[in-house]
């Protein structure tokens, strides 16, 4: 079976050795005649898949010990209300960043549970850069800074950790987390869905400073209280199994593939190899900053608009599969996440290529 290259940005594809690992033992996990759907939660089975996976996302983050990993449910979507629910911690007002789509989701969301103070925006410059550090008004009493380090719909990606002079900085990594080392010590809060550089929908990941968690506003439904998430290791209730089973190979994957270093040196050269043809094409272009283009998700276009439904289905025939842009963007978009092979990136440039010289007028 040849699969297809899919640079679909989320549900995205995974590593075929985990798939097949999952293949190999979906209906008998190292040998107890049950498949890791069917155990329960407080199994012994089921317990060391859970602590397993945990320790292993600790160890490829280098997450230190006073930081809780969470494995939660709802997306990163959710997460939108749980930060303002728990971490405001008295206080009434919250700092967030505006790069796109789903920074202005956060901000939309937290508005029901504080006073929002926008530090910096890009909307004028339709989203195309990150506002430079030293525009951000931000305020040293807000209960923390949100932002949001790699926008998934417009390819915009801030590169170094904001400082943030003793503000918690909490961060939505759904589509950069694990794809290079970070300092996890610099955020006060990490979240990510996980379907997009971690593995299935369904479970969501929350790294979280210990010393934020407790306070969470008086009628904060028990799931989507950290601390008693904490305090029962991410099961108050049934957490999403197989979801997490399938994060935790991923996690042992990255680790033999040589860890997030690997995963950065192969997301530089795969970026690099479609940015560089971008910038030397008269046909295609991006309009990212150059500071801010995303490693993961390459957002770019036709100069002629009027070939994009030709140029989707042309790649969709060549195997590349999910190139369009998100419908708010226009466009084309390209995500390739950690388990993307550098020649599914050689073989969209190829395609490009080929489409170009098809596409463009004949000489007389
Ligand atoms: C995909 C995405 C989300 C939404 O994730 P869900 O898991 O669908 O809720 C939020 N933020 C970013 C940056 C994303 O890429």
């Amino acid at each position: 079976m040849k699969r297809p290259f899919n640079f679909g940005s989320g549900p995205a594809m995974l590593p075929l050795k985990v798939l097949e690992h999952a293949r190999d033992e979906l209906v008998d996990w190292h040998g107890c005649g049950m498949s890791v759907m069917e155990m329960s939660h407080r199994g012994e089975e089921y317990t060391s898949i859970h602590a397993e996976a945990q320790a292993d996302l600790r160890a490829l983050l280098d997450i230190p010990s006073n930081y809780k990993v969470l494995f939660m449910q709802g997306g990163a979507t959710s997460q939108f209300a749980m930060v303002p629910m728990n971490l405001l911690r008295g206080k009434t007002s919250a700092d967030y960043l505006n790069t796109g789509v789903w920074s202005e989701k956060a901000i939309k969301e937290a508005r029901k549970f504080c006073r929002v103070q926008v530090v910096a925006s890009s909307e004028d410059e339709g989203f195309t850069r990150a506002p430079a550090f030293d525009a951000w008004k931000t305020d040293l009493g807000a209960a923390y800074l949100h932002y949001t380090p790699n926008e998934t719909i417009g390819g915009v990606e801030i590169f170094p950790v904001p400082e943030t002079r003793g503000v918690p900085l909490v961060a939505d990594m759904s589509s950069n987390i694990l794809s290079r080392p970070i300092d996890v010590s610099r955020f006060g809060l990490i979240y990510a869905g996980a379907q997009k550089n971690i593995g299935p929908a369904g479970i969501t990941i929350v790294i979280v400073r210990e010393d934020l968690i407790g306070n969470a506003l008086t009628d904060t439904p028990t799931l989507f209280d950290y601390k008693l998430c904490a305090d029962n290791d991410s099961m108050v209730n049934t957490p999403p199994t197989y979801a997490i089973y399938i994060a935790g190979l991923v996690f042992k994957y990255m680790k033999a593939e040589g860890g997030l270093a690997v995963m950065e040196a192969r997301a530089r050269a795969k970026a690099g190899l479609l940015y560089d043809f971008l910038d030397a094409s008269d046909f295609y272009e991006t309009r990212v900053a150059r500071e801010n283009r995303s490693l993961t998700n390459i957002t770019f276009r036709l100069k002629d608009e009027t070939r994009n439904d030709a140029f989707v289905e042309s790649a969709k025939a060549r195997g590349l599969l999910q190139i369009r842009g998100h419908r708010l963007a226009g466009g084309m978009r390209a995500s390739i996440y950690n388990a993307m092979p550098i020649e599914g990136v050689e073989a969209l440039v190829d395609f490009m290529k080929d489409f170009e010289r098809r596409g463009a007028p004949k000489p007389r």
